[in-house]
């Protein structure tokens, strides 16, 4: 029987379709634009895709009065409620923020694309400073045309993480922070890592990793047939439809393991999206609902299966068997060297236990920047000061410091705590996936049981419930950080 009965509901899907399809066609211009498109062919691009959202954005508007009388029939079931939640959303969007705007924030963000680059190459925040005044200001007004009755950053907030507010990441921070600190002091205190790990300087043949993180797909059993991975400098996952998931490699020829967890990392975001329910294809629900529950199936299996003591044994023999510098390294060393924790400058280089401290202070900093607490061109310093404080080292230049992440050059501000929301929700399912039996992976039938436990409960319904909702669902509760807590102190206070 199809999920959808209701006749209204089923028009409102009938004429959303050329939305989705649109949705479509432009995810895959992007894909191509990062991936195959000549460097020149950027421009038109930009202007094609542009045009494109400012359509999809007018036949929305269309809907409206559709949504409305579909929103007070009474008789909705979840996945109909679902639909008419979502573009609901969707429509809200576009009513409040004036098209003006939109088009300012495009502008500001692709002119502030190549000084981002070059201020971080050369160390140089004045590059970017005036960029980054012009796009904080816009994101201001975005968030005063969102929501005038709340803090700027509640307003967009909302916008990765529907329903969440600053007080969940508050109680999350004020939780997760000082727990964390007393992991990473007993953590180092036993000595149990190296200041440097001679894996760490090691030159990989690029070729030879490549066909081991193939092999690595396999050992996952990801679906060829519906999925393709290929090589960017930043890695990503998109969606393009439910039997077409596309991911991205990054192969620095150094510190082989940032390219394999890479790998993992992103299979399970496109692992979400290929076991959403076929039924939603085309549909407004049809795809991850939040950034943190995607990143939660991200994480998930990068650190929670991946980096385990029981699934290293499963992935060693492969990388062992391509890289022959490996012969000289036992399995638990190797397990070691996946998961060495050491405080860093650097948030994409961060371990488990100290990556959610890079989090909470750039949540901390964004906060004070949208208020106009902190100005643009006191970042650097007050950057440094704040992230010295969590991991006791003060960046030498702003390359390592402010600059290092691409997130406010494209106008996302609030999405870094999706980062750790990802984590949290990691941990909760660590939790209780443990305790029934279906952790840890150690072989083929445990991923395939594994898989299917969250196809049914968190994959399938999409965007039907929202992340509040979903994971009360699964779990009876909201983001709870004790799952995550338990899970750190289970794996690095028994290393040590
Ligand atoms: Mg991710």
């Amino acid at each position: 029987m199809s999920l959808f009965s209701n006749p209204v509901v089923v028009d409102l899907l009938a004429r959303y379709r050329p939305i989705a399809a649109m949705g479509y066609s432009s995810a895959l211009l992007e894909w191509d634009l990062e991936i195959n498109m000549p460097e020149a062919g950027a421009a038109a691009r930009g202007k094609v895709r542009a045009e494109l959202s400012l359509l999809s954005q007018k036949m929305a508007l269309d809907l409206a009065g559709l949504v409305e009388k579909a929103d007070n029939q009474k008789t909705l079931n979840d996945a109909e409620k679902g639909i008419v939640r979502v573009i609901k959303r969707e429509l809200d969007f576009y009513r409040k923020i004036p098209p003006k705007l939109i088009e300012e924030l495009q502008r500001a963000t692709a002119e502030a694309s190549i000084p981002w680059r070059e201020a971080r190459a050369k160390s140089d925040f004045a590059r970017f400073q005036p960029h980054l005044e012009t796009i904080t200001e816009l994101k201001r007004k975005q968030a005063e045309y969102l929501d005038p009755s709340t803090q700027p950053y509640n307003a967009l907030l909302d916008l990765p993480e529907e329903g969440l507010r600053m007080e969940d990441l508050d109680r999350i921070f004020q939780q997760l922070v000082p727990a964390l600190k007393r992991i990473l002091a007993k953590t180092l205190s036993s000595g149990h890592f190296p200041e440097k790990h001679p894996l760490e300087e090691v030159d990989y043949d690029v070729p030879s990793l490549k066909q081991a993180n193939k092999e690595i797909l396999s050992l996952l059993d990801m679906p060829s047939k519906r999925f393709r991975q290929d090589v960017s400098t930043h890695p990503f996952s998109t969606r393009i439809s439910g039997d077409d998931v596309r991911i991205t490699t990054r192969y620095e020829p150094k510190d082989f393991r940032a390219s394999t967890f890479g790998l993992i990392h992103e299979c399970g975001h496109a692992l979400y999206e290929l076991q959403v329910d076929h039924e939603l294809d085309l549909t407004p629900t049809g795809t991850g609902v939040s950034s943190g529950i995607h990143e939660s199936q991200s994480r998930f299996w990068e650190n929670v299966v991946g980096r385990s003591r029981q699934f290293t044994p499963l992935v060693y023999p492969l990388l062992k068997k391509n890289l022959s510098f490996l012969d000289k390294y036992s399995v638990d060393q190797v397990y070691a060297y996946f998961n060495t924790v050491r405080p860093s400058l650097i948030r994409v280089e961060a371990d488990e236990v100290t990556y959610n401290f890079h989090i909470a202070m750039r949540y901390e900093l964004e906060k004070k920047l949208l208020e106009g607490k902190v100005n643009v061109s006191e970042l650097p310093s007050v950057w440094n000061d704040m992230i010295e404080e969590y991991v006791g080292k003060r960046p030498p230049n702003d390359a390592e410091g402010v600059l290092q992440d691409v997130h406010w050059s494209w106008g996302q501000y609030a999405i870094f705590p999706s980062y750790s929301l990802g984590n949290v929700v990691a941990g909760m399912l660590w939790k209780m996936l443990s305790k029934q039996g279906l952790l840890p992976v150690k072989d083929a039938k445990s991923l395939i049981t594994l898989k299917a436990w969250l196809a049914e409960n968190l994959h399938k319904p999409g965007a039907t419930y929202a992340p509040k909702i979903l994971l009360t669902r699964v779990f009876g509760t909201g983001y709870d950080p004790s799952g995550l807590v338990s899970y750190l102190e289970n794996k690095y206070l028994s290393m040590s």
